[in-house]
């Protein structure tokens, strides 16, 4: 398993367009899923794949650009980042990195964020915005708490 690594002041990220999270299996919300059509596979609510240089890619992507990027899911825009309420990691017993950056919500639950460190856009651009992040997330959440049982 990938190490745990949190935003920090000093983390940047620059996506370099290498398209490895195309690969994973994004999360859609109902809400996406009647939006995508015959590009979501309702029963793992994700989008569809595609064999593609001997990996499996999400069918949206064409080369190495997204066909609907500025209409792309919110787990496509927020990652390699996620926030995470920092509660969770203290009910664990989970040592959250003390300089990670801590962002409150309008509920004023505190989150912080963590990353995918196999992402090779880390480390390379200007810092993230942890607010932006952060709404994503809970705008993520949202809509997937509304989301009915997989395969409606
Ligand atoms: S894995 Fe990272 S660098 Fe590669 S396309 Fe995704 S976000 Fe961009
Ligand atoms: S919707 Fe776009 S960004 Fe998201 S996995 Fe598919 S091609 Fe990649």
């Amino acid at each position: 398993m990938a190490e745990l690594k949190f935003l920090t002041h000093s983390t940047k990220f620059k996506c370099m367009r290498c398209t490895r999270c195309c690969s994973l299996d994004v999360m859609l919300s109902s809400m996406e899923i009647r939006r995508l059509g015959a590009s979501a596979d309702r029963g793992w609510r994700t989008t569809k794949k595609s064999f593609r240089g001997g990996r499996l890619v999400c069918s949206l992507l064409d080369g190495d650009a997204c066909t609907i990027y500025k209409e792309r899911p919110m787990l496509c825009r927020v990652f390699p980042f996620i926030a995470i309420p920092e509660s969770e990691f203290l009910e664990t017993g989970f040592q959250v990195d003390p300089e990670a950056i801590r962002v409150s919500a309008p509920d004023n639950e505190t989150y912080v964020i963590i990353y995918d460190t196999e992402c090779p856009g880390i480390g390379e651009g200007d810092p993230p915005d942890p607010k932006e992040l952060l709404d994503l997330t809970i705008r993520h959440l949202r809509e997937m708490s509304e989301t009915e049982p997989a395969g409606k």
